[in-house]
């Protein structure tokens, strides 16, 4: 794996093999040329570079393949290796750059399996998040919230009905955005950042919400000033944690808090959140949008 990264310049030519190191753009030679190679250009597997030149040039015999030809053709541009030049030197270099020596970050960049980006990571990583509301959003975005449909599906004995209702399953769906819990402290979200809006029935519906940037005020109410996305984000990601964090309580603990008292909770989470990142750009206008 390193070979594709090891590079020599080449000098006086006598420290490069000339079959095993990268000194030209085709690679390792031996593998350009096949195992042929050492017989046709009659070369030894030990040898140097230095051993292909003299002071009058290449000393090559005319090339028997394409790929021959070609490194025959690319020698032509190339300085030839001299004794009295300096050593030949080796370089570590990533996606045609010289890291300057080892980068172990850079060639891990490089090298690293990357899958292709989400359409909702930009609902849930974003700049100046709170880790666990992200987090959070995360693992529920994925559906990976133990909700008690999931731990039955798991084969846990558990009574699945919500905690809050106790009346529907309790899918995440339900539990975050349609139950009468969840949707009362939805609502008062929409009383602040745009009235009439209908509530969401689908993790979808919430995702694209929290990426739209504005929303049309409808008439005849005041058009409010454009919230942006980052406001929509955190209060999404905040509600979505204490809904989270009252249902864990309503299952392990001593029940929940009614709605009034969670959404204070929320919205003091929410001004605490944005006073303490006030001097972000992306923050310092939010707290006159949440509290208006
Ligand atoms: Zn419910």
């Amino acid at each position: 794996m390193a070979e594709q990264f090891i590079n020599c310049t080449i000098r006086n030519g006598k420290a490069a093999s000339f079959w095993f190191d990268s000194w030209t753009p085709f690679g390792q030679l031996l593998k350009f040329l096949g195992s042929s190679g050492p017989r046709d250009l009659n070369l030894a597997l030990q040898a140097k570079v230095s051993d292909a030149a003299n002071a009058a040039g290449w000393r090559l015999p005319s090339p028997r393949s394409e790929n021959a030809l070609k490194l025959h053709i690319h020698l032509t541009t190339r300085q030839l290796p001299l004794p009295h030049l300096e050593e030949d030197s080796y370089h570590w270099i990533v996606d045609s750059i010289d890291c300057s020596g080892f980068s172990s970050l850079q060639t891990w960049e490089f090298l690293r399996p990357r899958s292709r980006k989400k359409r909702w990571t930009s609902s849930v990583w974003y700049k100046g998040a709170v880790p666990r509301h992200a987090f959070n959003m995360w693992l529920a975005t994925q559906n990976r919230l133990p909700t008690k449909v999931r731990l039955a599906a798991w084969g846990l004995n558990v009574q699945q009905t919500c905690g809050f209702c106790n009346q529907f399953l309790e899918t995440r769906e339900h539990l975050f955005l349609v139950c009468d819990y969840s949707a009362s402290l939805w609502s008062r979200i929409f009383a602040r950042l745009q009235p009439h809006h209908q509530l969401f029935l689908t993790w979808g519906e919430l995702l694209s919400w929290t990426r739209q940037a504005s929303a049309p005020a409808p008439a005849p109410a005041p058009a409010p000033a454009p919230a942006p996305p980052t406001l929509w984000i955190l209060v999404t990601q905040v509600t979505i944690y204490n809904i989270w964090r009252q249902r864990n309580s309503a299952l392990h603990l001593n029940g929940f808090t009614n709605t009034e008292v969670t959404f204070k909770t929320i919205d003091r989470e929410v001004r605490n959140t944005i006073s303490a990142r006030r001097h972000k750009k992306t923050f310092s206008s939010l707290m006159s949008l949440w509290i208006r």
